[in-house]
């Protein structure tokens, strides 16, 4: 599977032999979604809100939230929109919500974990989430970040349900999550994949400190071995498992991702157009020999070079 240019891309995932892999946009504003709608993303993957509480000294009303959501979702009418909630905390720290002192604030009280004190906050943002769907006509599923266990995997799902929004799954960004993807998938209807936390607790190496960026690197064969258990449970459930981190936005990766057996990629809208391509250059077969040539490696720099042979 040697890499080829950004040629053809007809806008629809797939493999040359028609193996069906989405490919999305990562959004977190109204410019956002139109570049990603501009570039053929065939929905969102994760929607970012943070961006309407970033500046904001207290939390936004309902009505505000409903209205800046539907801003976002607006060029997606008709299509599928993952909306994630609030991950309040460590790198992005909520003045009104976000815990004072901590000793490890990436460790902390941050993503699900703030609405298990707040649940009314959860609520809130649920409320103005189905408002937004409906003024837009987005298909919108909701996901957490931050999720540890399938027992909070399953108390979201039913705060998500309560609010009368159908589809729930949550992001897998805790190793220990990934080691119960199986599960967690029993407890909602999709997960998706955040591999720049998941790299980052993984290899116990701060996402933010230059200094152990190679840790970070998502061609990290420990951080593929975690994403095989992740596609090993959507296969074994049929349901979803989506990535979303900057792993899902380098083409040749993307197409190992599609090999280890994750069902879509989202990601900037820079990359869109490379990642379509990518996928429809190879068939699902070279996708997959690509991905366990990957697990046999024991460095980054193998574990490319075994995905370009
Ligand atoms: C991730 O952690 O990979 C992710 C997509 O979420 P964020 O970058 O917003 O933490
Ligand atoms: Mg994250």
């Amino acid at each position: 599977a040697t890499a080829s240019g950004p040629v053809n891309w007809d806008g629809v995932g797939t493999t040359s032999d028609g193996h069906r892999v989405k490919v999305l946009g990562n959004v977190g504003s109204p410019a956002d979604a139109q570049a990603a709608a501009a570039a053929g993303a065939e929905g969102v993957g994760l929607f970012r809100t943070e961006f309407c509480y970033l500046d904001a000294a207290e939390e936004p009303t309902v009505d505000e939230q409903r209205a800046a959501y539907a801003a976002v979702l607006a060029p997606f009418a008709g299509k599928p929109v993952i909306v994630r909630t609030l991950d309040a905390g460590a790198d992005k720290p909520l003045p009104f919500l976000s815990p004072e002192h901590e000793p490890n604030p990436a460790l902390g009280v941050r993503g699900l974990r703030v609405a298990f004190d707040r649940p009314e906050v959860l609520d809130r943002q649920l409320e103005a989430i189905a408002g937004a769907a409906a003024d837009s006509g987005a298909e919108v599923s909701v996901m957490a970040p931050m999720v540890a266990t399938a027992a909070e995997a399953a108390w979201f799902a039913g705060r998500v349900r309560a609010a009368g929004i159908e589809r729930a799954g949550v992001m897998i960004e805790i190793p220990a999550a990934a080691l119960s993807a199986k599960e967690i998938l029993d407890a909602v209807d999709f997960v998706s994949v955040g591999t720049n936390d998941l790299a980052q607790y993984t290899f116990a190496a701060d996402r933010q400190l230059g200094a152990v960026a190679k840790l970070n690197d998502p061609w990290q064969p420990g951080l593929l071995r975690l994403l095989k258990l992740i596609g090993v449970a959507a296969e074994i459930t049929g349901k979803p498992a989506g990535v979303c981190g900057e792993a899902a936005a380098d083409p040749a990766l993307a197409r190992v991702l599609t090999g280890l057996g994750l069902t879509s990629l989202s990601m900037n809208a820079a990359a869109i157009k490379a990642v379509g391509a990518a996928l429809a250059a190879v068939t699902y077969e070279q996708c997959r020999a690509a991905a366990s040539a990957v697990l046999e490696t024991a460095d980054p720099a193998e574990a490319r070079r075994a995905a370009a042979n």
